[in-house]
């Protein structure tokens, strides 16, 4: 998902759950933040580098792609972008890609539950943080915040499914490797990432192979994924994402404690009922980027208007203030949110037997989060505990686990797939 969905459409969403203007700013803002926390940005604010929800492609190029360096990987991409549906989901015939498969992203899973509940009685950080999180298992299921071939190719089989006069045809997508042209949705072209043959290449994370197609809500098709085994899935973004609105507020009037408790697979569609055509219109406009649509609704529901995103807003805060008052700023907030997020989903994969997270403490049951000059003590604990623990910890098995990827994902690849990269290669 993109600043449409994470800033504008989490306004309205905190709006309509009964959140003030200034309140819903601070909590889209939170949500929009997430994709832009990398640690290239805490170390220019001396801020913790635990508490990373993105990487740049920057930081992802120079990242070691060793066992460390996957789990540091997996823990951002998997706590905040493709939080896991089902870690004991069972495979058939993918069983020494188990614990890849395990952590494909998905909404209504045990974690989502968790992340908002983690969120409860926090701050309005917080709050925006889950809602990232939720938002993104809409938008990203069938694909995992892990590098793996075998679970996130995409292969020539990818078809659009456009709405036409005369009912529903399939148009098949071309997808080229330019970066810097847009895609271009009437004529049927975007971009993806190149075909990388090696089972955990950074290329294979997430939906790179799938371009920004997860990303746009109007969009609706039909593709094989690789852990699929050549079952073809459908991907209708317009339900999908009403789903993620309706959800967020539904979550959101429960942090405010209009709901007693947050039960799964459970909408606030009342609140969206005297606006459903609107709503419904924005979703299925075919445009990449709905912001102007969602500023322009969110503007009318609250009448107040509602700033451009700016990275910088609240960075001089935080690096003015005095060591032991950080935490009471609105990034120190932030990391703080962040750091519980990472940690719990951490624990999590960890605790179901899988190690392609690491460790890390729980930042949560420790009880940081009533200390206000955290930053010091996380900087020190989060970083050793999460990196150097790790290296300490890992088991001969997990390492080869790792090392064995690239065959099944050679399997997936012969024959059409073949044909498919060699047409991916003449538009590169
Ligand atoms: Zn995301």
């Amino acid at each position: 998902m993109q600043e449409d969905f994470h800033y504008y459409a989490t306004y309205c969403a905190a709006y309509l759950a009964g959140y003030s203007h200034e309140e819903s700013m601070e909590i889209c803002y939170s949500a929009q933040f997430v994709d832009l926390c990398s640690r290239t940005l805490l170390s220019k604010l001396g801020g913790p580098k635990a508490a990373a929800t993105t990487q740049l492609q920057l930081e992802l190029m120079d990242a070691r792609t060793d066992l460390t360096g996957l789990q540091d990987i997996t823990r951002i991409w998997s706590s905040f972008h493709f939080l896991p549906r089902d870690l004991h989901a069972e495979v058939k015939g993918l069983k020494r890609y188990r614990d890849k498969y395990r952590l494909i992203c998905g909404p209504n899973g045990d974690l989502v539950r968790d992340t908002v509940e983690l969120a409860k009685g926090k701050s309005l950080q917080a709050a925006g943080v889950a809602m990232h999180v939720l938002a993104d298992t809409w938008a990203h299921q069938h694909f995992a915040g892990t590098p793996s071939l075998v679970i996130n190719n995409t292969n020539y089989h990818f078809f659009e499914i456009l709405e036409t006069e005369e009912g529903l045809k399939d148009r098949r997508v071309l997808f080229r490797h330019s970066a810097s042209a847009p895609d271009d949705p009437e004529a049927g072209l975007y971009t993806n990432s190149v075909y990388q043959s090696s089972e955990k290449n950074i290329m294979n994370l997430g939906h790179g192979r799938a371009g920004h197609l997860p990303d746009y809500s109007f969009i609706r098709y039909r593709y094989m994924p690789a852990w699929g085994k050549y079952r073809e899935i459908i991907k209708n973004n317009p339900e999908d994402y009403l789903h993620a609105f309706t959800q967020m507020i539904y979550a959101l009037r429960y942090l405010r404690g209009d709901n007693p408790s947050f039960e799964t697979d459970t909408y606030d569609v009342a609140a969206v009922s005297p606006y459903a055509k609107e709503i419904w219109a924005i979703l299925r406009r075919r445009q990449l980027d709905a912001s102007a649509d969602w500023k322009a609704f969110g503007e009318k529901l609250s009448g107040r208007t509602i700033g451009d995103f700016d990275i910088g807003a609240y960075q001089k805060e935080y690096v003015d203030a005095e060591k032991g008052s950080k935490g009471n700023t609105f990034l120190g907030k932030f990391f703080l949110a962040a750091l519980t997020q990472k940690s719990m989903v951490t624990n999590r994969i960890h605790s179901s037997g899988n190690s392609l997270a690491g460790i890390s403490i729980d930042f949560n049951e420790k009880g940081f989060g009533g200390m206000a000059d955290f930053a010091s003590i996380l900087e020190a604990r989060a970083d050793s505990a999460v990196e150097e623990i790790t290296d300490g910890l890992l088991d001969q098995r997990s390492a080869e686990e790792f090392d064995s990827g690239g065959l099944k994902a050679e399997e997936f690849d012969s024959g059409e797939g073949a044909a498919a990269e060699e047409q991916g290669g003449e538009d590169a």
